[in-house]
């Protein structure tokens, strides 16, 4: 039996039928990136498409940023049921697409089209992966809970921020370096925030604030959910995402990382007594929803999540 390669290019989606004519399980979903070469999206696709029966295959496909509308097209000719994008495409796509899902539109990135007789369906998973994961790894509702986001100037920041407040949250902090960016996203999501049935604490229930020790510090008294949404926490040499001794037995934090498996702020919050979370169910749930999105059927998670986990 023929494996695919490990990343097609444009040319070979220009050559589709001859280049992929040995496989014996024709790809029908891609992830169209550059780089794409690390992307871990097949490991977790294909044992879904397998265990569903779906007698199809996921692959790589390295497309840069001048041939995305054009890769599209190919895809449609050659019987896709959609794609996943990702970096430089997230945003690119907007244009690209005939229709985008509500939260997609909010958060201002795709990362899952769908392939929809002639139209293209831009959507966004993350947001409503996270909320997924915050559930499996919490056991409580987003909308439960009054949650703090670091790093919400960023992709990942901005997409955990839209969902809490689609959810609306009890409290949402948003948390950024450049103040300015959370200043801007706490303007788009005000309307959302406005709910009749939850009542105006004294600690206001939308705010941005600075990355600094004593505006957190201010918040954090109120404050459930930290979610860590930088990349602080990568390297080992990389400063506290939040400071150690701010962090108390009844925090939950989910930290978006996913490699290390075990990041600073997670070791300090279990120090603390807290619970901690690394970020591979949202990277597990974004691909669930995704699998849904195309084929409008439940995901078999478990075979997923497998494919995942063994691909680290
Ligand atoms: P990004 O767009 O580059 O966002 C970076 C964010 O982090 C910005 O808010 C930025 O603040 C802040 N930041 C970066 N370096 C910082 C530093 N040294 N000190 C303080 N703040 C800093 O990245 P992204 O794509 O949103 O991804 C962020 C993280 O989430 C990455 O670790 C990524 O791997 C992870 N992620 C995980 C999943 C998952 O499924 N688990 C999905 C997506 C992303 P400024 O605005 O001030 O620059």
């Amino acid at each position: 039996m023929a494996e695919p390669k490990d990343v097609y290019t444009i040319e070979d989606l220009r050559n589709w039928k001859e280049v992929t004519a040995d496989l014996d399980i024709p790809p029908r979903l891609s992830v169209f990136g550059d780089p794409v070469q690390h992307s871990k999206s097949p490991q977790l696709h294909n044992p879904g498409l397998e265990a569903a029966g779906l007698g199809c295959q996921y692959v790589r496909i390295h497309v840069l940023e001048g041939e995305l509308e054009e890769a599209l097209s190919l895809l449609k000719e050659n019987d896709f049921v959609g794609t996943n994008v990702t970096i430089p495409h997230k945003q690119a796509i907007f244009e690209a697409v005939d229709d985008i899902t509500d939260v997609a539109r909010r958060v201002g990135a795709v990362n899952t089209v769908a392939i929809d007789g002639d139209q293209f369906i831009g959507h966004n998973t993350d947001a409503p992966g996270l909320k997924k994961a915050i559930r499996e790894e919490f056991s409580i509702d987003l909308s439960d809970l009054r949650v703090m986001v670091v790093g919400a100037g960023g992709g990942a920041g901005k997409a955990a921020s839209v969902q809490c407040a689609m959810d609306h949250c009890e409290r949402l902090v948003l948390v950024n370096r450049t103040v300015e960016k959370a200043e801007a996203l706490a303007g788009e999501l005000k309307d959302l925030m406005i709910d009749p049935d939850k009542l105006e604490g004294p600690a206001g229930r939308l705010l941005a604030i600075p990355w600094e020790e004593k505006a957190i510090e201010r918040e954090l008294e109120n404050i459930d959910l930290i979610i860590n949404a930088t990349s602080v926490g990568m390297k080992r040499t990389d400063p506290e995402v939040i400071p150690s001794q701010l962090i108390e037995p009844h925090h939950l934090i989910y930290d978006m990382i996913y490699s290390p498996a075990r990041t600073r702020l997670m070791a300090d919050a279990e120090e603390a007594g807290a619970k901690a979370a690394n970020g591979l169910s949202m990277l597990l749930w974004q691909g669930v929803l995704a699998f849904e999105f195309w084929f409008n059927r439940s995901a078999p998670v478990e075979a997923m999540r497998k494919g995942l986990i063994s691909s680290f």
